[in-house]
């Protein structure tokens, strides 16, 4: 995407001009396979729960600025005080909130990369310095020696598990290790953690470890991405520092309800999720079928995407979405990720629709090739 108009430039903050608006290289497709969204129907029952809870909103007031009363839910659900919890615009602005509170010029950032791309955009534009601590280029897996050395000066230390977009998890026992030793804080963002296995979560972790925090979302298994909810949970003292930095009304009323109905249809949820779980078993093993013949590297996920390795892989992207009218999103520029592409797990039909589509385009492009 084009830069800014120098015009504008020159009003600007001088270390933000080289920004540019954030362009998902969205294009609308018939199957939309590219934002990790939860694309499964949603029962009549829980969109029946939706309008009648939204129909309770007194629109002409402001919300609750904490959301006293879908915090006590959150809390509930994962066995810790309010206090622990804290409620956001979307994961991002709670992501967004702990740099704002912790990090900062002079204060550094340490990432572990390929890895969410928001971590080290909220680092520049709150001027804080990043620290890229790569993970290994063939395997994805992280370097946890040099995790906990980079964290030793470190303001803030963010892992993200299951990783977006390598789908791996992150040891507890590490982050236990890494938390102890840093005087910082740090955040594993967990906005996949349902479609991991529940003993990889950090949750548990929190009773005994001050300074670390834990982002979950809405936008994933609650399939509420539209919505805009997350939240984070910390110690009390933690939370305290991020209530005092956040935009008071970012919770608008109508999310609030949403957020307390889809927290209702819990069961629904879960068993959502592991349908989600199954169809990513199969989506991978068909895709593991072409890798002998066609090349493709298929990585373990314990996510709602997969991650691919493959020949071709920008062509393939950009034919998936003219011939079959089906996106993926394409990471082969991004730094570490030649070749790759990552791909939601849809309903069987839209997954049905991509590897039909995937396995013609990869062959003919291949057969081309050779
Ligand atoms: C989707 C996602 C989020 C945040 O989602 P919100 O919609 O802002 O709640 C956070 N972290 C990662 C790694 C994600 O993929």
């Amino acid at each position: 995407m084009a830069g800014l108009p120098e015009r504008v430039k020159r009003l600007m903050r001088e270390d933000l001009r080289e920004l540019t608006p954030y362009d998902p290289a969205f294009r609308e497709t018939e199957v939309n396979l590219s934002a990790n969204e939860n694309t499964w129907p949603v029962s009549e029952a829980r969109l029946a729960s939706y309008v009648a809870a939204l129909e309770r909103v007194a629109l002409y007031r402001y919300p609750d600025p904490l959301a006293h009363e879908l915090r006590a839910r959150i809390a509930e659900l994962h066995g810790l005080a309010p206090e622990q919890v804290i409620v956001c615009n979307g994961a991002d602005e709670g992501l967004f909130n702990l740099l704002l509170a912790f990090s900062g010029p002079g204060r550094e950032v340490v990432v572990a990369p390929p890895t969410f791309e928001e971590y080290a955009n909220f680092a520049a534009l709150l001027a804080a310095p990043v620290r890229r601590v790569w993970r290994e280029e063939r395997a994805f897996t992280l370097d946890e020696e040099a995790l906990a050395e980079a964290s030793c000066s470190a303001a803030l230390t963010i892992l993200c598990s299951p990783n977006n977009p390598t789908g791996d998890v992150v040891r507890p026992e590490f982050v236990r290790a890494l938390h102890d030793s840093t005087p910082g804080i740090v955040l594993v963002d967990e906005a996949y953690a349902e479609f991991a296995s529940p003993e990889s979560s950090v949750v548990p972790l929190l009773s005994s470890s001050e300074r670390l925090v834990v982002a979950r979302t809405f936008s994933k298994a609650f399939s509420l991405a539209g919505a805009r909810l997350g939240y984070l949970l910390a110690s009390p003292d933690v939370v305290a520092a991020l209530a005092s930095v956040r935009q008071i009304y970012s919770v608008n009323a109508v999310t609030q309800a949403l957020g307390l109905a889809a927290l209702e249809a819990k069961d629904e949820v879960d068993e959502l999720v592991a349908k989600i779980i199954a169809e990513r078993g199969r989506l991978c093993a068909a895709l593991g079928e072409l890798s002998r013949e066609l090349g493709v590297e298929v990585f373990a996920s314990e996510a709602n995407f997969v991650l691919l390795r493959l020949p071709h892989a920008s062509a393939v992207r950009e034919r998936l979405a003219d011939e079959e009218s089906v996106l993926v999103r394409d990471f082969s520029y991004a730094r570490g990720l030649g070749g790759c592409l990552r791909v939601s797990v849809g309903t069987p039909a839209e997954d049905d629709r991509f590897l039909a589509g995937f396995a013609r385009i990869l062959r003919e492009e291949c057969a081309q090739a050779s």
